[in-house]
């Protein structure tokens, strides 16, 4: 068998494209099995026809053909993607190319012409353009819904300040007035008030610094002085750190890129917790410690608490998660903790043996990559 002929074999066999040939009137001169596979026409139907069939009916009187084989022959080739029409008039994306044939003097003999229906590649892409799109909607969605929670937990939060300060204040006044009055189950009532009063503004004050993390910037251009915002986070713990004598150590912690009001209170709730879940009996003993590590910092908070169970190790990280009875938390210190630590960039983790204590790590970047915002 001769090239030409396998050739010829391997035309009529590639039915995924159509390959024919025009006369210089753009009418087909030849038919190819692709031409039924992919338009519906046999060879009586096809040739002889101009190649104006394949276009859409209302595309057909545009001057399209004319422009196409004016390109191809002033080009050499005109190629183009674009719909066309099936015999059943169903439409098709069909890539295609038309080359103008010349012999070797020159003199245009026609037009070849290969196309090749990629309506499936169209719609795979659309298909995923528009999961793209439903997927940037979900999460504008998402983060809008976030942002009017936040709000509403920070209204609801700052508005239920007064009537607790004024709850607070009357139960003082009744004390302080009329205690004297007061017998034994009395009293009892008031004190019970008073701690049910205060774990009440405790749970108000943690809902309202979990929200306003998502509600204040978090991202810093300029790096934050970590030492400092450790030592402010003491300052406040001053009360607990006096009643547990705890021992806290810290040197040379590197300065990170988050807003140092954040810093305070990343510091303030794992200390604050170092301190709480201390083993009965036994002072807290706490070391922060911070090493750099490339772009971000690596610190570790460590204590000699009462540990936390492996299967509590990521569960305590969600809000309202408390696996202890221990003091009177919100159960919402280490979610903002989280909330700080993600909205910067970095990640926060816990190492523990129960009985033996704790370590949360957690990682920021020393230039600022977060949300900044
Ligand atoms: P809260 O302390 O207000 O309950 P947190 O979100 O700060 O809430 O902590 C969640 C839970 O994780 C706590 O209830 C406690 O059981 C556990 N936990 C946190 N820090 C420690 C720690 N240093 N040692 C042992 N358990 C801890």
């Amino acid at each position: 068998m001769t090239n030409d002929e396998l050739l010829g074999i391997l035309l009529s066999r590639l039915d995924e494209f159509v390959i024919v040939l025009c006369d210089t009137s753009g009418n087909f001169t030849t038919w190819h099995p692709g031409v039924l596979a992919q338009f519906g026409y046999t060879a009586e139907e096809f040739i002889g026809r101009n190649l104006a069939l394949l276009f859409l009916p209302e595309t057909r009187n545009d001057g399209r053909v004319e422009r196409e084989l004016a390109t191809a022959i002033e080009q050499g080739r005109a190629s183009d993607t674009t719909w066309l029409a099936k015999k059943s008039g169903e439409t098709i994306w069909v890539e295609g190319v038309t080359i103008a044939l010349r012999a070797p003097d020159g003199a245009l003999l026609g037009f070849g012409k290969v196309l090749r229906d990629v309506t499936s590649r169209l719609r795979s892409q659309q298909d995923l353009e528009s999961a793209n799109e439903r997927m940037r909607r979900m999460t504008h969605e998402l983060s809008r819904s976030n942002e009017e929670l936040e709000e509403f937990a920070r209204i609801a939060s700052h508005d239920l300040r007064a009537p607790l300060t004024t709850t607070r204040w009357l139960a003082d006044l009744l004390s302080f007035r009329h205690g004297g009055e007061l017998d034994e189950e009395g009293h009892t009532c008031l004190q019970q008030i008073s701690r049910s009063l205060e774990r009440m503004t405790g749970l108000v004050d943690a809902i309202l610094a979990h929200a306003q993390v998502g509600q204040t910037p978090i991202g810093s251009v300029e790096e934050t002085d970590t030492e400092a915002a450790v030592a402010i986070a003491l300052e406040n713990l001053g009360g607990d750190i006096v009643m547990s004598k705890a021992a806290i150590q810290y040197e040379n912690l590197p300065p990170v890129a988050i807003q140092p009001q954040a810093l305070t209170q990343l510091f303030q709730n794992l200390l604050g917790n170092a301190i709480k879940y201390c083993r009965p009996g036994v002072a807290p003993e706490i070391r922060i410690t911070g090493r750099r590590e490339s772009a971000r910092c690596v610190f570790a908070v460590e204590d000699n608490g009462i540990g936390i169970e492996d299967e509590w190790k990521e569960r305590i990280f969600l809000p309202l998660q408390r696996h202890s009875e221990k003091g009177s938390g919100s159960g919402l210190g280490l979610a903002t903790c989280k909330k700080i630590v993600t909205r910067a960039g970095g990640e926060i983790w816990v190492e523990s043996k129960v009985g033996a204590g704790s370590t949360f790590y957690f990682t920021l970047p020393i230039s600022g990559v977060g949300d900044g915002t």
